[in-house]
């Protein structure tokens, strides 16, 4: 006994370099059929990711990576890994999300993997709601309570003056009544500031809105350009609504930052060579949102035929925006929109871009345009361990982004989640 004592002191430290070095407490690794660590890297098959204190520890194949001792989170393992999705163009304004402060855990935690979790998104942009309720959802969500993504907002958006959106007539008279319509910069300076001292990280402005029989109102553009101004000082970004091409020019000299919509105007809807190259030259971004226009196009019950144009039309305006070097977000404006499954605007997307154009719409573009390279994006050493798990890879069909096996963010698992109560 003694013997065979000493012999396993002497071979245990042996043993433990030829397996490598055991992982640190906490260690969970993840195996995967295939891995993409960017959308411009060769794939890696037969591959390990390993998460320690919620980043990535290691990452590349299975062989290379010491994982003894570590927790695995088993459903997960087998499947194509890339970096977690951003949804960049959401809002929080549907009912299972009002008194977020109160609501039970279970329910925002089920809201939110209803619309978000399960589809891959670790991080949203809320581009309009009710500021107080979506920081008291974001309060709650990194507080580990609630199951759910980073949330970024841009809180209450700002309107022209008496420019409130026909398609938002129908909110409660209290609700219309604090949609901010500034009709003096003064004005619009102090919903900014008010705005972002409550929370809000960004400006959403809408700068030409529907008014109903053919008629627009527009944010002067004195108003769009201080509004502008004063969020970049504060180092934030500016996102506008522009619905038609006159919008995309008052966004294009007020110096927006991102265009949350393609546009489907009812005049001219071709983006020329020359106004392709303003945005450019300003370093704008769009958010394609094609799938919205077959949506509300339907809902409008027009035919077939113009539904199809008028989204082919949308198409071509990613396809020549793309194609000039421009900066595409992926965006499905869920939360306005109820169908919350994002295949269609995969498939779509896929008629102007890449699988993997996509992809870096969903990762790469947006953690660039939120200056957040340094932590999230890509799946490398010291990030952020935001993953999500596909069953099958996008590069051979892209509607396998939305077959989610499993959603991490921070290391930790938000889906699939136990029930409430589990
Ligand atoms: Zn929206």
């Amino acid at each position: 006994m003694r013997k065979l004592t000493l012999a396993a002191l002497i071979l245990a430290p042996l043993l433990l370099q030829a397996c490598g070095e055991p992982v640190p407490e906490g260690a969970t690794v993840i195996r995967a059929a295939r891995l993409y660590t960017a959308p411009d890297r060769p794939p890696i098959d037969d591959a390990a990711i390993l998460v320690v204190d919620g980043r990535i520890a290691a990452a590349g194949p299975s062989a290379s990576i010491a994982a003894r001792g570590a927790a695995s989170f088993a459903q997960c393992d087998g499947g194509t890994v890339v970096a977690g999705f951003q949804n960049s163009h959401v809002h929080f304004t549907d009912a299972k999300f009002a008194d977020a402060a109160s609501k039970p855990a279970g329910e925002l935690t089920a809201a939110l993997d209803d619309m978000l979790n399960r589809y891959g998104f670790t991080t949203v942009v809320d581009t309009a709601s009710n500021l107080q309720n979506t920081v008291a959802l974001r309060t709650r969500v990194d507080a580990g309570e609630v199951a759910g993504p980073r949330i970024l907002t841009a809180g209450g958006a700002l309107y022209p003056k008496n420019g409130i959106p026909i398609y938002l007539s129908d909110l409660p008279p209290d609700v219309l009544a604090a949609l901010s319509q500034p009709g003096t910069v003064e004005e619009a300076l102090a919903s900014i500031e008010a705005n972002i001292d409550s929370g809000a990280d960004a400006t959403k402005l809408f700068l030409m809105t529907p008014q109903g029989g053919g008629r627009y109102a527009f944010m002067q553009p004195d108003i769009a350009i201080a509004a502008a101004d004063e969020t970049h000082r504060r180092g934030l970004l500016v996102l506008a609504h522009p619905t038609d091409i006159e919008g995309i020019n008052l966004a294009i000299e007020a110096g927006v930052d991102v265009l949350v919509h393609t546009t489907i105007g009812e005049g001219k809807t071709d983006w020329e060579p020359a106004l392709i190259d303003q945005l450019i030259s300003k370093s704008m971004a769009v958010i394609p949102t094609l799938q919205l226009w077959p949506y509300e196009l339907k809902r409008a019950k027009l035919e077939p035929r113009i539904v199809e144009l008028a989204t082919a039309d949308t198409v071509e305006q990613l396809r020549a925006f793309a194609k000039a070097g421009g900066q595409v977000l992926f965006g499905t404006d869920v939360g306005y929109m109820s169908d919350y499954d994002p295949t269609e605007e995969y498939r779509l997307m896929a008629r102007a871009l890449s699988p993997m154009e996509i992809l870096a719409s969903l990762t790469t573009a947006p953690a660039a345009r939120w200056k957040e390279k340094a932590r999230r994006g890509v799946i490398d050493v010291g990030l952020d361990a935001d993953l999500v798990v596909l069953d099958a890879d996008p590069a051979a069909d892209v509607v396998n982004f939305a077959k989610v096996r499993c959603t991490i963010r921070g290391g930790r698992v938000i889906h699939p989640v136990a029930p409430a109560g589990g």
